[in-house]
């Protein structure tokens, strides 16, 4: 990475958490020659073993932030095997009975960027190799930010150590530390929202896969599409796992202490008993997966405050069910890490300004992923084609992802830095 000491800016950003979104924004700010450091709760950077898809949006970002990023991310994507399903994001089918083809959604880009997904795991190595060992810091849980009379910020972590930044962006998650100092609230948890769904999730080994579904169903993106959920499977690793991810409603609280309940053993099957033969055949090869309800977030009336903001899921944690979560927190920070990269005073007075026109230029657009994710997982709740509106179905997911793959990320950057100069001149 080309980063020369002589043009680094001279003040600091603390990063909490390195996910996908601490880790961008991250290289984001080493890309523009802004000094960070990131403090991780965990013992490295990790993410789990399951797929993870990204849209032309999120693509054509990673490459405005870095092109190293966007090269990471070809070395470890895989899309549909069959080459008619090149443009192909889903291929949105009947559950019940047979497969029956209900909508074919395909990205309408250049590239045709189609399905392109990852295995997470993968990709963090891949993200975490363009960071230097230096500026990561593991076994760092924040538990405690402060402004110090000189206006920089001081974190506090589990371990009793502390650090010192001008600046602090939260990039720690769902449950974030930093968003509970930031809007006040009184727990990381106090504005999540159960979504009325669950989800297992599995890995299966595409020859298995394979054999049970055929090629195709196997090899190229599927959504199963049936009454109270949904199952979702894509090829990620090359085409030598088939990842799965079943959803289903439940319309009472979730009422277990943990957001993930283990051993399950066969509920999943009763929980789509009298479903067609492929998704039969999906959980014949499930061994026992883990529960993971899913909760997304009240929208937040602020991602900053004077030298704080959040970023990802710690700004606007979403359901999966328009897979663009973790999309808008590459969006993020391509616009964070420019307008930070903009920031031209000597000392670090300008941060806030620059905060200001990321929330202001963020807020609505991941917000709307958040409120529209909600709304899809309900449509996709089919009551079948007996009892369900095939073609206004039909018509809805022809459209649905349109204007979150088809965002003009560069006009997204001249609003976010016109507006930072805006401010400035006032
Ligand atoms: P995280 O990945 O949660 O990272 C937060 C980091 O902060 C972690 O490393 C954590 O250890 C650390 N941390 C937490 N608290 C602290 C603390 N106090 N101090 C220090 N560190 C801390 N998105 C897509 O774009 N495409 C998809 O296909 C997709 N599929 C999904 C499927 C499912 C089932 C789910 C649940 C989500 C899916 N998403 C998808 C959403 C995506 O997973 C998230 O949006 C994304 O991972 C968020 O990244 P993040 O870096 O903001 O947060």
């Amino acid at each position: 990475m080309s980063t020369e000491n002589s043009t680094q800016k001279p003040f600091t950003i603390a990063i909490v958490g390195g996910g996908i979104g601490g880790i961008a924004l991250a290289i984001a700010l080493r890309h523009q020659h802004v000094p960070v450091q990131v403090y991780e709760a965990a013992p490295e950077f990790a993410e789990i073993g399951a797929g993870m898809a990204f849209g032309p949006n999120a693509i054509r970002s990673m490459e405005l932030i870095d092109p190293a990023i966007r090269k990471a991310f070809n070395t470890r994507a895989t899309k549909n095997g069959a080459k008619e399903d090149e443009a192909t994001w889903i291929n949105f089918r009947c559950g019940l009975g047979e497969p029956d083809l209900i909508a074919k959604v395909q990205t309408t880009d250049h590239d045709k960027t189609g399905l392109s997904s990852v295995h997470r795991a993968h990709f963090i190595d891949e993200l975490a190799d363009l960071l230097p060992e230096e500026i990561a810091h593991f076994g760092k849980r924040l538990v405690g930010l402060a402004t110090l009379d000189s206006g920089k910020m001081q974190l506090a972590f589990e371990d009793d150590t502390t650090a010192h930044a001008d600046a602090v962006v939260g990039c720690d998650g769902v449950r974030s530390r930093v968003r509970q100092f930031l809007l006040d609230t009184k727990s990381p948890l106090e504005d999540l929202t159960f979504s009325g769904k669950y989800a297992y999730r599995g890995l299966i080994s595409m020859g298995m896969a394979k054999e049970a579904l055929g090629e195709y169903l196997s090899g190229n993106s599927q959504m199963y599409l049936g009454p109270e959920g949904h199952i979702l499977t894509y090829p990620i690793a090359h085409g030598k796992v088939m990842n799965v991810i079943a959803f289903k409603n439940q319309d009472t609280p979730w009422e277990h202490e943990s957001w993930v309940v283990k051993n399950q053993g066969d509920a999943f099957k009763r929980d789509f008993e009298g479903w067609g033969k492929p998704v039969q055949s999906i959980l014949q090869l499930l061994d026992s997966p883990d529960q993971w309800a899913l909760f997304d977030h009240q929208p937040a009336r602020t991602y900053c405050q004077g030298r704080v903001a959040i970023l990802g899921d710690a700004a606007h944690a979403s359901t999966p069910h328009q897979g663009a979560g973790a999309g808008q927190a590459i969006e993020d920070a391509l616009i964070l890490g420019r307008l930070l990269g903009d920031v031209q005073t000597q000392g670090a007075s300008d941060i806030p300004a620059a905060f200001r026109a990321y929330d202001a230029v963020r807020r609505p657009r991941s917000q709307k992923v958040v409120t529209t994710s909600r709304a899809a997982g309900l449509t996709y709740a089919f009551q079948g084609p007996d009892g369900g509106d095939v073609a206004g179905i039909q018509e809805e997911l022809l459209q649905r992802f349109q204007w979150i793959w088809e965002e003009d990320m560069e006009s997204q950057l001249a609003q976010a830095t016109t507006m930072l100069r805006g401010e400035r001149q006032v």
